[in-house]
């Protein structure tokens, strides 16, 4: 460790309860005892202790802001946690590019905030967005609630710094608008979950921020699937609404419970969206008119946006509720003509094992989080529970669609790969993984 500490230009190297911050997401994944966390302050010194790490055979677990929920940034034993807190600079804001260069530690919210300066947006806006980092989003491929219109992580990464498991530093990608110069190796690091090598540096897309009338809006339905089948309508139409989420009744119960938002909470799916542009009225009575035809009822809108926080609360409102209960998540995704059938599968599923079951969806992108309730007091409980989300993963991929959407697998979904990848696809992944990480220290057990 010495050698580390010495080779280190600046950046801090900590260990034992001053670490404790450093060792858990937001899963239930349970940490285990590292050597150390580096709170990195330079690319430099990340490639440093990658370097090192290398050397010496130590496992290195790259962290963002330990908002994921799939057991990927939690602490290994005898490993380094690799923290990018610190290197949270927006580097450059540039218009007329319509990019912004920042490092890694770069919380996404503040990013929008320097954007919106210049009229302009970093459009992923995952509902962790308060604390997430642009480094851990990049290698989640985070999506959010405005990706539907304008695309997830991976469609707004430009160019990346990465440092490598030997310690070089790779650059990836052009800051030009076009660029074709050799293999999309951007792309293959989103995503990647810290497991080819940690993101030092992003050039991130910058887009106009919509304008014009902003109309938010609620929609009820009496079945999940038809709410799954107006979704379908509405993609199938000339109308992309900026937001397009589903809450079912079991979710809107927990989220009015835990902030009252008006939120309907009587029907069995709401639709929640958002349409922002000079001609949203006309668009509104469009998708009202598409929604009524599915079976929609008590379409409500405003300029208030206030329902968009109550749909970001999901997640808090889940674990707000009652000792000893754990929800496992799932985070399946299928194309949206097929969502309903998904939302019919666990509607299926739920009535079958009698187990309540919370349903909420990045409707417009198919990707549905439906979480298992289970009593983690009860022998088997919790097995039963992750049985189901596994047979909700391999339904999504027999209807086209993949086991997990934005999250990723992390160490808590990796099992469920097998069912995404066929053994080409695998003998792929792995060769990639040698010859980028051949010693195989990045974030060991996670990811491929
Ligand atoms: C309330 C709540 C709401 C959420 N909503 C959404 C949502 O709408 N959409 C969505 O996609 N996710 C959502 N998430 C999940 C989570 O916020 C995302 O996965 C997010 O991208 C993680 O960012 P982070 O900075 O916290 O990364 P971390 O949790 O620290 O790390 C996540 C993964 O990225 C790797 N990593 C982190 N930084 C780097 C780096 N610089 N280089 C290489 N690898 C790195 C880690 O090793 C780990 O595998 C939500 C989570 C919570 C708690």
């Amino acid at each position: 460790m010495s050698t580390l500490k010495n080779a280190l230009r600046g950046s801090e190297l900590i260990s034992g309860t001053d670490a404790l911050p450093y060792l858990t997401d937001a899963s239930s994944a349970v940490p285990e005892k590292p050597l150390a966390v580096v709170l990195a302050e330079s690319p430099e010194d990340v490639a440093t202790a990658l370097a090192w790490a290398n050397e010496h055979r130590v496992p290195v677990v790259a962290r963002g802001a330990g908002t994921g929920v799939s057991g990927g940034a939690v602490s290994i034993t005898d490993g380094l946690t690799i923290s990018m807190e610190r290197m949270a600079n927006i580097i450059s804001v540039r218009p007329a590019d319509r990019l912004a260069v920042v490092q890694p530690g770069v919380v996404v919210d503040d990013l929008n905030r320097a954007a919106a300066a210049h009229g302009l947006m970093y459009a992923p806006d995952p509902a962790s967005s308060a604390t997430a980092t642009i480094g851990g989003t990049i290698a989640t491929n985070a999506g959010g609630l405005r990706c539907l219109r304008h695309g997830v992580t991976a469609d707004n990464v430009l160019a990346l710094q990465v440092a490598l498991a030997g310690g070089r530093l790779l650059r990836t990608g052009a800051q030009s608008r076009k660029n074709v110069a050799g293999y999309d190796l951007t792309r293959l690091f989103v995503g990647s979950e810290g497991t080819l090598g940690v993101v030092t540096e992003a050039t991130v897309r910058l887009r106009p921020a919509p304008s014009g009338d902003n109309v938010t809006f609620q929609v009820s339905f009496s079945s999940n699937a038809d709410a799954g089948k107006a979704v379908a309508a509405v993609m199938a139409s000339a109308v992309t609404p900026e937001i397009l989420e589903l809450v079912d009744r079991t979710t809107a119960k927990l989220i009015e419970a835990y902030t009252p938002s008006g939120l309907e909470t009587k029907a069995s799916a709401t639709l929640i969206g958002q349409i922002i542009s000079e001609s949203a009225l006309r668009q509104a009575r469009e998708l009202r008119n598409m929604f009524e035809q599915c079976g929609g009822f008590g379409f409500k809108s405003s300029a208030d946006d206030s329902l968009l926080g109550a749909r970001r609360n999901a997640f808090a409102a889940l674990s707000a509720h009652g000792m000893g209960v754990a929800w496992l998540a799932s985070d399946a995704a299928v194309p949206p003509s097929r969502l309903h059938e998904l939302l019919d599968f666990i509607r299926n599923i739920q009535e079958r094992h009698s187990r309540q079951i919370s349903v909420v969806a990045h409707a417009g992108d198919g990707n549905i989080h439906a979480a298992v309730s289970a009593d983690s007091t009860k022998p088997g409980d919790v097995a039963e529970a992750e049985n189901i989300v596994e047979l909700i993963a391999i339904h999504a991929v027999r209807l086209d669609g993949t086991v997990t959407g934005e999250h990723g697998t992390g160490s808590l979904k990796r099992h469920l790969l097998v069912h995404a990848l066929d053994t080409v696809s695998y003998d792929v992944h792995r060769s990639i993984k040698q010859a980028l990480d051949p010693l195989g220290i990045l974030n060991p057990g996670r990811g491929i």
